[in-house]
């Protein structure tokens, strides 16, 4: 199967944006050039579009989309346990299903190609990613002690045995460690000692709240980051989910380790954790990448908002608006957010072998015209609706706006079927 993306503007995130054709054979890129002649089976006028890697999403628990707007404006500890705990406890691996496919679609309909993603009942966000056609990296949460633990350590095993790289390689299973305040030593040890045996890269909470950081100071007399670098954590490769409180001596031990940071802008607002200083990250050579966090934190899984949101509190944390620019914020969610995955020699630039995941931005609409710069226009005034058409592995998932395969309607039916079913009002 070949597709032509005609005459779009496109970013590749490599060099200069311009109008360029795009060929795609199968599930790869294999030309980009001026005015390609060569026939396709498909050809996509994308004249008044925006065309770019397709979004990369590095923290996400999908599986919590219906409790999308359930439990707001309360304290961390509050909405744990008082509104999301009591809930998780009683769901059923039918209704992770559900929820995860509504949230791969809504990701799918805003520009997200590709995310990162810890939860429970991980086969069933692996179905929903088989049926939706997203690419992402899953595992089972890992968290707990003795019994409890190795039970979750054998799940996780389990899952990787039956979804590594399934679906024509779009599922990637890896280790998830929930965090440095769920896992005692021994835990983070044996899912070191898990992530060895399949060569495969470990994702984990890291200094979420300044609570946190005092908790584990108490408990071992130093930081989070301090804990799992003398277990050795960092001798993996990791994805490190907000790191919003890191000291100078944190930052020292992580920026020559083979880590990525998740900033997840909306969720440490909301929530009232506090502000990633990425800013000085970047500038330390560490890698950032962007992502939402699950739905009960953050409410929607755009892209393009972090992104707003990511930028605007870099500016008032420096008091400096130059401090970042629209293109560096672009990069973090496609090319650095692939980087943070270790996903970048497949993903994150459209180039020639790379995967065809590619999505196309309608700009003939009021709040994106005149467009003065690309990069301002899809940073400060695009929105997830604007996205037009997705592409993943080369296949067409959605084109004006309508999904190919999906029935979203049934879909959003059922969700609301487990509404009723499990959610009371809580305070
Ligand atoms: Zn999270």
């Amino acid at each position: 199967m070949k597709i032509k993306i005609k005459n779009g503007i496109v970013l590749d995130m490599v060099g200069v944006p311009e109008r360029k054709d795009i060929l795609i054979e199968n599930d790869k890129i294999i030309q980009i050039d001026k005015n390609i002649t060569k026939e396709a089976d498909e050809t996509i006028d994308a004249s008044y579009q925006a065309v770019m890697p397709g979004l990369i999403n590095c923290h996400n628990h999908v599986g919590m989309s219906i409790f999308r707007g359930y439990s707001d404006d309360l304290e961390l500890q509050d909405w744990l346990q008082k509104a999301i705990w009591p809930i998780e406890d009683n769901l059923k691996a039918d209704d992770v299903y559900y929820s995860s496919k509504l949230g791969c679609i809504e990701m799918l309909k805003s520009g997200t190609t590709t995310f990162s993603d810890m939860y429970f009942f991980m086969e069933d966000v692996a179905k929903a990613m088989e049926e939706t056609g997203i690419r992402g990296m899953i595992g089972r949460t890992i968290l707990s002690e003795g019994k409890e633990a190795d039970k979750r350590i054998q799940e996780a095993e389990k899952l990787y045995k039956e979804y590594h790289n399934k679906a024509e390689g779009r599922i990637k299973v890896n280790v998830v460690l929930h965090a440095p305040y769920t896992c005692p030593p021994d835990v983070i040890k044996k899912g070191i000692a898990l992530s060895e045996k399949y060569n495969v890269d470990i994702q984990i909470h890291l200094s979420e709240t300044e609570k946190e950081n005092e908790d584990i100071q108490k408990e071992y007399g130093k930081s989070p980051t301090q804990y799992l670098n003398d277990l050795g954590l960092f001798s993996r490769h990791c994805v490190l989910a907000h790191g919003v409180h890191l000291s100078e001596k944190d930052l020292e031990i992580l920026k020559d380790k083979n880590v990525g940071i998740s900033h997840n802008p909306i969720s440490n607002l909301k929530l009232a954790s506090g502000i990633a200083d990425i800013v000085k990250y970047r500038k330390l050579g560490l890698t950032v990448g962007l992502g939402t966090d699950g739905s009960g934190s953050t409410n929607t899984l755009d892209m393009f908002e972090e992104m707003k949101v990511a930028s605007y509190m870099q500016k008032v944390l420096h008091k400096k608006a130059s401090c970042i620019q629209a293109k560096e914020i672009l990069e973090m969610a496609t090319i650095e957010g692939a980087k943070v995955l270790g996903l970048e020699k497949e993903i994150g630039t459209l180039e020639v072998g790379k995967k065809a995941d590619i999505i196309l931005i309608n700009l003939q609409k009021p709040h994106l015209q005149p467009i003065h710069d690309i990069y301002s226009c899809l940073v400060y005034s695009a929105i997830g609706q604007d996205v037009d058409t997705t592409i993943v592995d080369g296949k067409i998932i959605m084109q004006n706006r309508e999904l190919k395969e999906i029935d979203e309607k049934d879909l959003i039916e059922k969700c609301n079927e487990i509404k009723e079913q499990y959610f009371k009002k809580i305070v």
